[in-house]
């Protein structure tokens, strides 16, 4: 049968025999029969994949990793359970095209506030709370309140229409700005910490634990990997000061500018990678990753 979301009105299709259902596209939990919200704390389940396979692997495809990191020695492995306040907040600017649909989680927990910064939070899969996964791993209280996360998750919002606003050149007002917020709950969410040997060095990466996606993960860059990053980025460097001086025969100074300043771009992020011989890399797009916001 076809139900309409109370929150955000969308339609979508559910078996008959249910009676309580997620809405796919804002996270509202809610009785198909009365259209009623039901439930505050709810909890994803973690995948049942090794999350330190799923890490070694990832790595083991990065640029420059050495190719037996997937036989590192584990470590550690920790499955944090974080409290993230979740709210489904429609905004948009009166008069303006300027609009903003999010799901967003705000984390509850200061330790994980970095990590998890604007993270793209799957929107289908939770369940109710169930006292049992307390034991199943580490379990933390929120520290940051239902209100602070509201007023966090509003500014972001609030920037994100802000920037869009003056994107399409129209004139953003507070009296104009039209918020629709809807807390969806908390939910404590799977994060795997595992740990591992390399070469008598350790490191570390985050996985997520309700979807398997890497969050963040430090590998070694082998040695090989890094001085060909580096002969890389010096010929980028040497080809742009060649169009400059071809550009300079042109147009002066600003000729040589125009010719060097690409290459200077072109070399800079390779010669960076050269430079660190230990890497950070990840598979997340962060949302709102556009927007500098002011504190
Ligand atoms: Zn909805």
């Amino acid at each position: 049968m076809e139900v309409q979301c109370p929150t955000c009105s969308a339609k979508f299709v559910v078996p008959d025999t249910i009676s309580v259902t997620t809405c796919p596209y804002c996270g509202t939990t809610f009785e198909v029969e009365s259209k009623e919200k039901v439930g505050e704390h709810f909890f994803f389940p973690p995948i049942g994949k090794d999350p330190a396979g799923l890490l070694l692997k990832f790595i083991s495809r990065e640029y420059g990793a050495p190719a037996d990191i997937v036989d590192a020695r584990v470590k550690e492995k920790v499955l944090h359970y974080v409290p993230v306040h979740f709210f489904y907040i429609h905004g948009n600017l009166i008069g303006s095209t300027a609009e903003e649909v999010i799901l967003i989680g705000i984390p509850a927990v200061k330790k994980f506030k970095e990590l998890l910064r604007n993270y793209p939070f799957p929107v289908r899969g939770k369940r109710f709370f169930d006292e049992s996964i307390v034991k199943k791993g580490k379990y933390y209280e929120p520290e940051i309140s239902r209100e602070e996360a509201e007023k966090e998750a509003i500014s972001k919002v609030v920037a994100a229409i802000k920037q869009e606003a003056r994107d399409s050149g129209d004139w953003f007002s507070e009296e104009k700005l039209d918020l629709d917020v809807h807390y969806q709950g908390l939910v404590h969410y799977p994060i795997w910490e595992v740990h591992y040997e390399y070469g008598s060095e350790e490191f570390y990466g985050f996985v997520d634990g309700a979807d398997g996606r890497i969050i963040e993960a430090k590998y070694p860059m082998t040695s090989e990997a890094r001085k060909k990053a580096g002969v890389l980025g010096g010929g980028v460097l040497a080809a742009g000061i060649v169009a400059g001086i071809i550009f300079a025969a042109a147009g002066g100074f600003w000729g040589f500018l125009g010719g060097f300043i690409p290459g200077l771009a072109g070399a800079i992020p390779i010669l960076f990678k050269s430079a660190h011989r230990i890497q950070t890399t990840g598979q997340i797009r962060r949302v709102y990753e556009h927007i500098h916001f002011k504190p």
